[in-house]
């Protein structure tokens, strides 16, 4: 039984009295959550503010990113232990505004799931295809490969601290949404990929999160597809009832 789990990515969004304002509004209701995870992932500056709101709650904090390497020359970066030391104990990596505006690589994103966990922060690894290449028929490849690269080295008790989201890049803040079988099917190759390597228990286990243009009107849909166990949100997280609504509907799975 996998307990759904419904992330709220800010992005480089709202003054530090919003990003307040907003976990405040959150917590009021989604504290003691139990038949849903809640995951807010604010802006790294306000982490620690965050982090302290919540605390003695059930909502857990993510970074958005972190860096590979625990300490040093490394202008501009944050580090796992620097994260997980203000109270997080999630992390987005692999974003895809982080791969395509920023560059990262598969291999930097595998260094950065291995700092994350070695740091006790569960990395929430994302992936997905472009526009183009689901139109040249090339998701199941591309989505595959970015899996495989990410999960380079992990062994069984690694991917039990792991969560994976689909994010379709041509479904991220477009209002563009996947189908929720055209979601399903993916999740379905992701879970598959992870059976042949890990084992059927192990994966079955395993949550799969899909991002993309998540609303509090199409959640249902998506949440009871088999393979599809919660949702990155951006944009409808950045408001409480729209994202209140969007857990509330995690938790009609
Ligand atoms: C995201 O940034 O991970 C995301 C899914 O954004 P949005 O919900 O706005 O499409």
């Amino acid at each position: 039984m996998r307990v759904p789990l419904a992330a709220g990515n800010w992005k480089m969004n709202l003054s530090r009295d919003q990003a307040i304002a907003l976990a405040h509004a959150i917590s009021e209701e989604a504290s003691d959550s139990q038949s849903v995870d809640v995951v807010l992932c604010p802006p790294a500056v306000y982490l620690e503010a965050v982090c302290k709101l919540v605390e003695g709650t059930l909502i857990g904090i993510g970074a958005q990113d972190v860096f590979w390497q625990p300490e040093g020359a490394y202008t501009g970066e944050v580090s796992a232990p620097m994260v997980r030391e203000m109270g997080c104990s999630y992390s987005i990596v692999g974003h895809s505004e982080r791969r395509h505006l920023f560059g990262e690589t598969d291999e930097e994103i595998n260094w950065k799931i291995k700092a994350a966990q070695q740091n006790d922060l569960t990395p929430i690894l994302c992936v997905g295809e472009h526009l183009e290449e689901r139109q040249a028929d090339q998701t199941a490849e591309v989505v595959t490969d970015q899996v495989e690269a990410g999960l380079e080295d992990l062994d069984e008790d690694d991917v039990l601290n792991l969560i994976i989201a689909y994010e379709p890049v041509w479904a991220i803040g477009t209002g563009e949404v996947a189908t929720p079988d055209q979601a399903n099917e993916v999740h379905a190759l992701i879970r598959s990929i992870l059976q042949d390597r890990y084992g059927t228990p192990i994966a079955n286990g395993m949550r799969i999160l899909y991002g993309g243009s998540v609303k509090p009107d199409n959640i249902r849909g998506l949440i009871a597809q088999s393979d599809i166990d919660g949702a990155l949100v951006g944009g409808a997280s950045l408001e409480a009832e729209s994202f209140l609504e969007i857990i509330r509907g995690c938790g009609d799975a």
